[in-house]
């Protein structure tokens, strides 16, 4: 809004704002008995609010803050291993899932969102983002671009599953993908991404990780243990039985303990694998140790997707939540055949994919135990020696001077808590003390006239007068910033 310079046009507004004031209170109270919200709220109280769907989220505070937290820390992550921001639509032809994934796989015969739009387009919600950015790899003419190519995505997927603890049916994914280029440098580059990023939220992750080798020799093994399941078949599950024709290798991860039972001495892939796949899988394993990435192996983990050959793995919190049993926290692998199946020129490719709501459950019991571990007296403290600033102000117009000094700091790099839409300085320092704010600063009638301004160490009481001019420079020293 242009600032008003001259007094009398100032002076003229508030009149006509005045005349129009009283004008309106005489109409209302007319129309009150007409049109009183309230009395239309009542009305409509009968009708249903719309619900939200099921198996669907707001991303709403005070969790949100967590959100652009994961957003940021996936974009600085991924800034430091020069991957490139990637977004491909929501909608996508139906075959381009049913075609990469398998038709057998749970993703494509159960949960997918599929639907025919108004012009009888078979379309659908994508389930994943591998698919999707494997085809605009060929789509966007990425192909002729400098291999190897190394893009990131973070969006939401849908899948029609049962929803429950970290299962949704919408839900959130971060991933790398990297086409082109068939070394274990990638496979390596890719996992050490998708660990780091779970590390820096604060969440201690464990690599599981096999490899399954390529289509001919993962041929071989499957005739292998279909004989084996077959064998097995009465002390298999139900739905175990009915996998062994359509996808075997599915039954290896089954969490049902009589499956788990039955597969003891199932046959492993690694004695399928040429001398090429194990030393290339050999190679993998060398980069992260040398880059300190935990793993262990797994020979039963084979992924239930059809793309996958060589390096798969699934990466698990370390802490022993019931959700960290119930799935992995981010999941990936090679898949070297996936562009020629989308009908591109053979173009190998690595990736992983982290669950962004299972990620977030982890953070916040993680946060809980803190909190617990902190109000038991012990002294693991969430915030230990962080100093944060909370601004208070007391009258209308300190509460102007407010706003432009938290645009002032915020200029210099500065952020501090703050509510302008609380008037009482009692509710104000409440919200301090619920922010656990080392310091608050605070400005009221006297210090606006003054040119000063208060600063409070919340934990001492002592306080200290300052001139609002070196408002900077005394902030930086408490925030142990350099000015
Ligand atoms: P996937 O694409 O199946 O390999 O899954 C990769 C990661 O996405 C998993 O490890 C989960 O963290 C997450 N994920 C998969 N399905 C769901 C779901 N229905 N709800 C929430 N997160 C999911």
């Amino acid at each position: 809004m242009p600032r008003i310079k001259n007094k009398s046009v100032k002076k003229n507004i508030t009149k006509k704002i005045k005349v129009k004031k009283e004008k309106t209170n005489k109409k209302s109270v007319v129309k009150e008995k007409v049109q009183n919200p309230t009395v239309l709220q009542l009305n409509k109280k009968n009708k249903k609010s719309p619900q939200l769907v099921r198996g669907m989220k707001d991303i709403v505070p005070p969790n949100s803050s967590d959100w652009v937290k994961m957003y940021r820390t996936a974009d600085a992550i991924t800034e430091a291993y020069n991957f490139s921001f990637f977004e491909s639509p929501i909608l996508e032809e139906a075959v381009l899932f049913a075609r990469t994934l398998g038709k057998s796989s749970d993703v494509v015969s159960k949960e997918m969102y599929v639907f025919e739009d108004r012009d009888g387009n078979k379309l659908a919600l994508r389930p994943e983002a591998t698919a999707s950015a494997a085809r605009s790899y060929l789509t966007s003419g990425m192909v002729n671009m400098s291999q190897p190519v190394k893009l990131w995505y973070y969006g939401p997927m849908f899948r029609h599953d049962r929803p429950q603890a970290g299962r949704y049916r919408q839900f959130h994914q971060f991933g790398c993908e990297s086409f082109g280029v068939h070394d274990a440098s990638l496979d390596a580059e890719v996992i050490t991404v998708a660990y780091n990023f779970i590390k820096d939220l604060g969440i201690e992750t464990t690599v599981h990780i096999n490899s399954i080798g390529t289509p001919e020799e993962r041929a071989k093994y499957i005739v292998e243990l279909v004989g084996y399941l077959r064998s097995k078949r009465s002390y298999l599950s139900e739905e175990s039985k009915k996998r062994i024709t359509k996808n075997p290798l599915r039954v290896l991860d089954s969490k049902e303990q009589q499956d788990i039972e039955a597969m003891e001495d199932a046959p492993q892939i690694v004695d399928w694998l040429s001398e090429n796949s194990k030393q290339y899988f050999m190679n993998v394993l060398e980069y992260l140790d040398e880059v300190e990435v935990p793993y262990v192996l797994k020979p039963t983990l084979v992924r239930g997707l059809d793309y996958y050959t060589d390096t798969v793995f699934e990466i698990f919190a370390d802490s022993n939540e019931p959700l960290a049993s119930q799935g992995a926290l981010g999941a990936g692998g090679r898949y070297d055949l996936l562009v020629e199946e989308l009908g591109g020129q053979p173009t190998p490719g690595v990736g992983f994919s982290i669950g962004l709501e299972r990620v977030l459950l982890e953070i916040k019991s993680k946060r809980e135990k803190e909190k617990q571990n902190l109000e038991e007296g012990q002294k693991m403290s969430i915030k230990k020696g962080k100093k944060e600033l909370f601004f208070a102000h007391l009258g209308e117009p300190s509460r102007k001077r407010t706003l432009a000094l938290i645009e002032e700091l915020r200029r210099a790099g500065i952020t501090v808590r703050h509510c302008l839409g609380k008037v009482s300085l009692k509710g104000q320092l409440e919200l301090a003390d619920k922010f656990q704010v080392t310091h608050s600063i605070i400005l009221g009638q006297k210090e606006l006239q003054d040119g000063t301004i208060i600063i409070r160490d919340m934990e001492s009481g002592i306080q200290e007068i300052v001139d609002q001019k070196k408002i900077k420079k005394e902030v930086s020293k408490i925030l142990g910033i350099a000015y």
